[in-house]
């Protein structure tokens, strides 16, 4: 045998870089109620916990989500968005927004960018969280619902250029008065390029367990516990903490030289503190 093949194995996945910082705001935008839960709810409880402001931002009001015809379409939505809000009030989100577009034929069309620079120009999150518009296909067992990939397409269609460029929409400043609103940081989950691992908690995942646990008229969230905690601590692995998420992270400062990220200094959650970045982060 020779020494080499003697050493130990990389891990499949490779190492993510620790994301140690938290925004002043940020905002989630997803196509369905219950897609939050499952895209940041521990994040966001993480973020939430450290000072940060939060909202979840969902294009559709989920009427489609149920295949028994004797609910009316109007009274699944009433119940998915309660449930989305008790499911919000877990994790300390302040805000809800439903853009109510069709839920099963969204799609990236203008009026919808137009609807979400509007929730941008007046929610001015520093961070956004949305999916991955370019997953298709996970595995074997599931192809991406379109509805996740249009939401998705048109929130980052909005961030960039759309929120920040006071010609784009102009309606928005001339009539409502919503002023230019540049975000600087994406999280893109869902995604098969993940960079970052944002740490989180035992606690964030008890949150988020909670907050799963009230879409109800969806399924049942007491199975998916391990599930949960194994993907937080096999994440958390690759970036030397105990437990985190993966993420895609754009920093869309203007100046490349201004990019980078400042974690708050070392806390009782044992993260390292980590100076400025200078990297280019293109
Ligand atoms: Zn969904």
């Amino acid at each position: 045998m020779s020494e080499e093949s003697q050493e130990p194995k990389p891990d499949r996945d490779p190492p993510l870089e620790l994301f140690g910082y938290v925004p002043k705001s940020a905002l989630v935008v997803v196509a369905h109620p219950d897609d939050a839960d499952f895209l940041a709810a521990s994040v966001l409880s993480a973020f939430v916990r450290r000072g940060c402001r939060a909202g979840i931002c969902l294009v559709t009001d989920g009427d489609a989500g149920s295949d028994d015809p004797t609910i009316p379409r109007g009274e699944l939505s009433r119940v998915r968005l309660a449930e989305q809000h008790r499911a919000a009030a877990h994790l300390g989100v302040q805000e809800v927004i439903c853009l109510n577009h069709p839920d099963g034929t969204l799609q990236n069309t203008l009026e919808v960018r137009r609807d979400l620079v509007r929730v941008l120009r007046t929610f001015r999150p520093e961070m956004v969280i949305t999916m991955d518009p370019t997953s298709r296909f996970f595995g074997r067992g599931y192809i991406n619902h379109p509805d996740h990939r249009a939401a998705a397409d048109a929130c980052l269609d909005a961030v960039f250029p759309s929120a920040r460029d006071a010609r784009a929409f102009p309606e928005l400043l001339a009539e409502e008065g919503l002023e230019p609103h540049k975000t600087r940081f994406v999280l893109v989950g869902s995604s098969r390029e993940p960079d970052i691992a944002v740490p989180v908690l035992e606690e964030d995942l008890e949150n988020q367990l909670a907050a799963l646990g009230e879409h109800r008229s969806q399924f049942d969230a007491a199975p998916m516990r391990d599930w949960i905690f194994e993907e937080a601590r096999r994440c958390g692995a690759r970036a030397g903490v105990s437990m985190a998420e993966s993420y895609r992270l754009f920093d869309l400062a203007p100046d490349p030289s201004q990019r980078g990220y400042e974690a708050p200094p070392e806390d009782a959650e044992g993260v390292p503190p980590r100076g400025r970045r200078s990297s280019n982060w293109g």
